[in-house]
């Protein structure tokens, strides 16, 4: 599973907790591999409190002295900031990150999505490391989310885009056939007899709604199964219009 490929690397974090809160974001998303550089507190009771259930995913952080280090067998590296376009990097939206980052992990890549400290984010120097930032488009006047919440978001597009490319299951409960084109024709052809019989078109020319009613029927996909249903109903229309007829 491409997700197993993505990194999430939290530099210089200063609050434990926070580095819990972040490994149950990540394990709520089916994303495990967690990098923590330099934390300035090791993790404790606090982030094991918040981890709620990932204490897995803590403990199997590896903890890195420097970024670079961190980074070192990733082909793809995205920086979140909380500061929009203040960065000489191409800046995406978490959509277009995860899509990005999906394709590469997909292709065999490691990956890595970085986060910054709390108090200041992350530095230039840390940025130059990453191939483009990623911002969270929030309000502008309060764009900085909380850590963990940051990663949450990012932890979503993420798990969506893996659903999006995941092989098509195919629907399930779909015991019977797809109609044929011939089927689905002698339905139509049928819709069109029981409509006149009914005296729907009350005058006005047949082919708009006609088209209309086709336009909705195929969109629906119907089955063998759905076609004789939809048949028999038609059937039971035509023969009561005849009785109605026959009665006046
Ligand atoms: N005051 C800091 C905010 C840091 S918040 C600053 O101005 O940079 C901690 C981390 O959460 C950030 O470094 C970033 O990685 C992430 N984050 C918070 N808000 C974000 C946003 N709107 N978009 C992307 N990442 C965000």
């Amino acid at each position: 599973m491409a997700l197993s490929q993505l990194r999430i690397v939290l530099v210089g974090t200063q609050h434990p907790g926070n580095i819990g809160s972040a490994a149950r974001a990540m394990k709520t998303m089916g994303l495990s591999r967690l990098a923590l550089v330099a934390p300035e507190k090791a993790p404790n009771h606090e982030s094991l409190a918040l981890a709620a259930g990932a204490d897995d995913v803590l403990a199997a952080a590896t903890v890195h002295a420097t970024l670079a280090e961190a980074l070192a067998d990733c082909r793809l590296v995205l920086g979140c900031t909380a500061r929009s376009r203040r960065v000489a990097l191409d800046q995406l939206d978490p959509r277009e990150a995860a899509g990005r980052m999906l394709t590469e992990a997909v292709g065999g890549a490691q990956v890595a999505l970085v986060f910054g400290r709390e108090r200041t984010g992350l530095d230039n120097e840390e940025l130059q490391l990453c191939h483009a930032a990623v911002h969270i488009p929030a309000d502008p006047g309060y764009s900085s989310l909380n850590l963990a919440a940051a990663v949450q978001v990012l932890a979503y597009e993420l798990r969506m885009a893996a659903l999006a490319a995941a092989p098509a299951v195919p629907a399930a409960g779909r015991a019977d056939p797809p109609a044929s084109h011939a089927q689905l024709e002698g339905f139509f052809a049928q819709l069109g007899e029981t409509l006149d019989a009914i005296d729907f078109h009350k005058g006005r020319a047949p082919e708009s709604a006609l088209r209309k009613l086709r336009r909705l029927f195929l969109r629906a996909e119907l089955d063998e199964r759905e076609v004789r249903l939809l048949r028999g109903i038609l059937a039971d229309a035509e023969r009561m219009a005849m009785l109605a007829g026959q009665r006046r």
